[in-house]
């Protein structure tokens, strides 16, 4: 029995968690797949009523978890950046979720690509490191020195900078670090996932030519975990990848990408998988809790409205499935969404007629069938 802490969280994140749910009751008929759910009240109604964004209590009941599904977050009465450094990030941080897994696979015709070519790329974003540790600041003028700490699990850091110039100059700046710790953990699971899907060879992305500290010391570790994993490895410069992913995406496998370049990168990769509705992803610790979303927001301006496609929730339940050992019902649910987009029994957004219930329920039923 798996034990889940469900998130539906705000606008369409309600709706579409309850299609993931049913889709998860769906598989745990046909299968040995059990779970139970326990609904956290997070997100902006309870912050909005409380001032509450993630309490003590919530933290202790997600840690006897299993693994968190989580809806969305985000809401216009709140200020942008509360919910989401407050909930989100914080669960990220909290829970050291530090490898962010973001598949990018092809759904062709409902995707951008002219020609059909079966892709899936893994997109495996480090989630704790680099240009995204709010590490920054600005100095110089009256405020000459800068004093910056870093608090991880892995390490504590503070680092001061200052200057001599009295004319009243004025610095910003943001702190992009690496740690020998935080990159040879990243690189384990990145050689351990490519290992475990059958791949002989990992690409890496950076911008080592320009940024050379940080990424310099990241290819040095991923070449000597390639040497220890006895797998080849591939460099990407950031831009080359951007280029690559348009006009030749199905000659990648799993793709390690720093913090800020992964942001960019999956979101071009969303697109390319036809839209925010369609991608899932996991905020992993292999060796704690994890947490399995779509990758898309509360979506205000089509909240309630029935149309939400729920296909992104159903990906990340089935990532969650996958991630909990049960790969058979992982990719059973897959030849279930593909079902119901080779049949177009699809949300407005792929240009289909079908409600998030209807979309839902079409998955269920090819599911159950399965049974037969
Ligand atoms: P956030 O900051 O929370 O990411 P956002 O508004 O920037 O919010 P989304 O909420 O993801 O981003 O929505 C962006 C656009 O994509 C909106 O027009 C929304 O309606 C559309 N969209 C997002 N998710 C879906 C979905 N599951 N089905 C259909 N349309 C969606």
């Amino acid at each position: 029995m798996k034990h889940l802490a469900v998130i539906p969280g705000d606008g369409i994140g309600k709706e579409v968690i309850d299609a993931g749910m049913e889709v998860l009751d769906a598989i745990s008929e046909i299968s040995s797949f059990n779970y139970d759910g326990e609904f956290l009240d997070i997100g902006s109604e309870r912050y909005l009523k409380t001032g509450e964004l993630l309490t003590d209590e919530d933290i202790s009941s997600i840690r006897r978890k299993d693994a968190v599904y989580f809806g969305a977050i985000g809401d216009p009465r709140v200020k942008p950046g509360v919910l989401e450094q407050g909930i989100l990030l914080r669960m990220r941080a909290v829970f050291d979720q530090y490898i962010n897994l973001r598949p990018v696979t092809s759904w062709f015709p409902l995707v951008p690509l002219k020609r059909e070519v079966p892709f899936d790329i893994r997109f495996l974003r480090e989630n704790t490191e680099d240009f995204y540790m709010g590490a920054g600041g600005v100095f110089g003028g009256s405020k000459k020195d800068a004093h910056v700490s870093v608090r991880r699990e892995l390490y504590d850091l503070e680092i001061e900078l200052g200057t001599n110039s009295s004319d009243g100059d004025d610095f910003a700046f943001e702190i992009g670090l690496l740690s020998k710790k935080g990159t040879t953990r990243f690189a384990d699971y990145a050689f351990n996932y490519a290992g475990m899907r059958g791949e002989k060879r990992l690409t890496l992305v950076d911008k080592a030519n320009v940024c050379t500290h940080i990424y310099g010391m990241q290819r040095t570790i991923f070449e000597e975990k390639a040497e220890e994993y006895g797998m080849g490895l591939d460099f990407m410069f950031v831009d080359a990848m951007a280029m690559a992913m348009i006009v030749r995406p199905e000659t990648f496998g799993t793709v390690a990408v720093p913090n800020l370049f992964g942001d960019i990168l999956t979101d071009l990769g969303a697109q390319l998988q036809g839209g925010l509705g369609m991608g899932g992803s996991g905020n992993i610790n292999p060796n704690g809790v994890s947490m399995f979303e779509p990758i898309h927001g509360s979506a205000p301006d089509i909240a309630g409205q029935k149309k939400a496609n729920p296909i992104a929730a159903i990906l990340a339940a089935q990532m969650l499935l996958e991630n909990q050992g049960y790969h058979k019902e992982g990719s059973i649910l897959k030849k279930s969404v593909r079902h119901c987009l080779d049949n177009r029994f699809t949300t407005p957004d792929l240009g289909g007629k079908m409600t998030t219930e209807e979309v839902g329920k079409a998955v269920c039923e090819y599911i159950l069938n399965q049974k037969k």
